[in-house]
């Protein structure tokens, strides 16, 4: 059973409903959500939900009608997100596994590795035990191979997965992999998934050769109900009567396990199709299906493997699929897993030296303007995500550059610029106002629009859609197809509270998938924008005396103006291309209360060489006026 508690339950109540059921046989998992904290009660005994219904601090139980309850979506709502070593899988992510079938040598495991994180994968996989059809097939090399994969992954900053097979090997195992792989064959290994669970780390469970996809969940089941919550659904291809390919794939199954369970869904195109032709387009087709990943067998000498050669890619065919996965993902609402960058590792000093200077107690916060749910606050998390950042709302811009400098916020996002609809003219005013902040980062976010309403709403009945008059023309091809009519709002999140309060079944919101969350609205539609290729681009500021200076960064922003005489802009551009500096934007704004004078600002990247920009920058000083570097950030 589910049982929901109230917002404002003490630990003291919560406590005892957990010993409550506790002792009455049942395992509890808390599960603590963005807006509720849920209790699964799971076990062999039932109980009359009225009893649990009156202990004080619950809110409603629930009871869970689907055989698998903690991998069930009844269960928790929210799309499971975990991470496997610095690698977040689940949610928006596309997560790339990659590398060898078997672990055949120290130097192949390690030339695959370099290989596959070259071309963008995250995780590396090699099987050191493999259940082969033939007792005479290569067996793998054991716990050797364990640990040449392991050295393989440190040496590259890769998570590794490899299969287990035995519940005796765990132990042993557990000391060089971050993940365990249950394989096809073992699926209802009911032993091995119990001791796997029990080690409470990340499990990747494969569909068995002819699993259901009940009987599937019910395994999930059995790892979680063992003590591990990081479950990855892998989708490898199912037996059916078909013989071209070596088994088939169903990826059916990614969008029906995804309703059914909160899981992370990935797909192996390689066992899929066993043949190394069909891997990519079956790859494609699996994000396209939605799955939250995939798991691809790449072998630097595929004719020479010990296994699985045929549907294993070269190298070049691996980098060819990262480059159309990179593609695609955006256009599914998907963005590509990455090891943490530089930029990430710079960014989480920065949160440890802002939470140092406020003391333990307050949490930093990150100031957007709008209201929650906006995509300026979307931008905010995205930027911070995995760091303890809160996101705080203010009604305009120049709110952001006070609160920043004032020290009631310790960043702001501060959007600059969008694909389709251009420059924020004003953000650029301000940037050059305040003389006292600068750009530590910027974030790029995909804008997806999604039409939204209240709970209930038939979209046949819909007459009236607000939003922000952009949101609206850059929807306007889907809303002049549907018979709706454009009402202009202040923002789109604005628009969606607005909906929500309004509670009436004839209007809908264009807005952000995160703002439906927050108020409460269903999702008619997602992505009806006419155009895919929209995004926006935040600058991430902060007070110039909480910035720690950082040499590996990768991109400046600068503002200058010009004297008043032939030549001068191009005599400072002709400094980028003489040290041959990339510029990436100019923009112009009037010099307020100079009339037909202008500051440039000029964003460029910062060469591998700093000294080279150095020097062009000290050039570019003495050929204008007024020259400030706003930012030197990690792109
Ligand atoms: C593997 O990943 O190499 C493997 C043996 O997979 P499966 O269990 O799906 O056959
Ligand atoms: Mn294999």
């Amino acid at each position: 059973m589910i049982i929901v508690l109230h917002n404002t339950v003490e630990d003291a109540d919560k406590q005892h409903i957990k010993e409550y059921l506790e002792s009455r046989g049942l395992k509890v998992r808390e599960i603590v959500g963005d807006k509720e904290t849920v209790l699964g009660a799971v076990g062999p005994v039932s109980l009359d939900i009225r009893q649990v219904e009156l202990l004080p601090g619950v809110a409603q139980v629930i009871p869970i009608s689907k055989p698998y309850k903690l991998a069930s979506r009844e269960l928790k709502k929210e799309d499971t997100v975990f991470d496997v070593g610095p690698v977040t899988i689940g949610g928006n992510r596309v997560c790339v596994i990659a590398g060898p079938c078997a672990v055949e040598s120290r130097e192949q495991i390690i030339e695959a590795a370099l290989a596959v994180k070259k071309a963008g994968a995250v995780i590396l996989r090699g099987g050191a035990f493999k259940p082969r059809t033939s007792p005479y097939a290569f067996q793998g090399l054991g716990e050797e191979g364990c640990k040449y994969l392991k050295e393989a992954g440190e040496l590259t900053g890769m998570p590794v997965v490899t299969e287990i097979v035995s519940p005796s090997d765990a132990d042993m195992m557990k000391e060089y992999v971050d993940m365990f792989q249950i394989g096809a064959r073992n699926m209802q290994n009911f032993e091995l998934l119990k001791k796997v669970g029990s080690l409470g780390m990340p499990v990747l469970l494969k569909r068995g050769l002819s699993a259901t996809i009940q009987e599937w969940l019910m395994a999930a089941e059995y790892l979680m109900s063992s003590g591990t919550d990081k479950v990855i659904l892998c989708e490898r291809g199912i037996r059916t009567f078909e013989t071209m390919t070596r088994n088939t794939l169903d990826l059916s199954a990614v969008p029906v396990v995804q309703k059914l369970s909160h899981l992370p869904v990935i797909v192996d195109p390689s066992h899929g199709t066993g043949l190394r032709n069909k891997v990519l387009p079956m790859a494609l087709a699996g994000v396209a299906a939605g799955a939250n990943g995939l798991t691809i067998e790449v072998h630097p000498d595929p004719e020479n493997a010990s296994s699985d050669g045929p549907q294993s890619l070269y190298p070049e065919q691996f980098e060819k699929l990262m480059c159309d996965l990179e593609t695609l993902s955006p256009v599914v609402g998907k963005e590509i897993s990455r090891l943490p960058d530089k930029r990430h590792l710079a960014l989480a000093e920065e949160v440890k030296t802002h939470s140092a200077a406020k003391g333990k107690e307050t949490v930093p916060k990150a100031a957007f303007q709008g209201i929650h749910g906006a995509y300026s606050e979307l931008a905010a998390k995205t930027y911070f995500s995995g760091s303890e950042v809160e996101a705080v709302a203010v009604p305009h811009f120049s709110d952001i550059f006070r609160n920043v400098l004032s020290g009631d916020a310790d960043w702001g996002i501060v959007p600059l610029e969008n694909s389709v609809a251009g420059s924020i003219l004003e953000n650029y005013d301000l940037l050059n106002r305040y003389v006292d902040l600068g750009i530590v980062g910027e974030i790029k976010v995909r804008i997806r629009h999604n039409l939204m309403a209240v709970p209930g709403t038939k979209l046949e009945n819909i007459k009236k859609v607000y939003s922000h008059p952009q949101a609206l023309s850059q929807c306007s091809d889907y809303l002049e197809k549907e018979g709706m009519e454009s009402v202009s709002f202040f923002d789109t999140a604005g628009a969606a509270s607005h909906v929500a309060e309004a509670a009436d079944t004839t209007i809908a919101a264009v807005a952000g998938a995160d703002a439906a969350g927050y108020y409460g609205l269903e999702i008619l539609a997602e992505g009806i924008e006419t155009n895919p290729h929209n995004y926006t681009r935040f600058a991430v500021i902060a007070r110039k005396d909480m910035i720690s200076p950082d040499k590996s960064v990768d991109k400046a922003s600068l503002v200058f103006s010009v004297a008043d005489e032939a030549g001068s802009l191009s005599s400072c551009l002709s400094v980028f291309s003489e040290y041959g500096l990339n510029m990436k934007k100019l923009e112009s704004r009037p010099i307020h209360g100079k009339p037909w004078s202008y500051m440039f600002y000029i964003d460029l990247d910062i060469p591998e060489d700093r000294s080279v920009f150095d020097q062009a920058v000290e050039k570019i000083k003495t050929l204008t006026e007024d020259f400030r570097i706003l930012g030197l950030y990690h792109s």
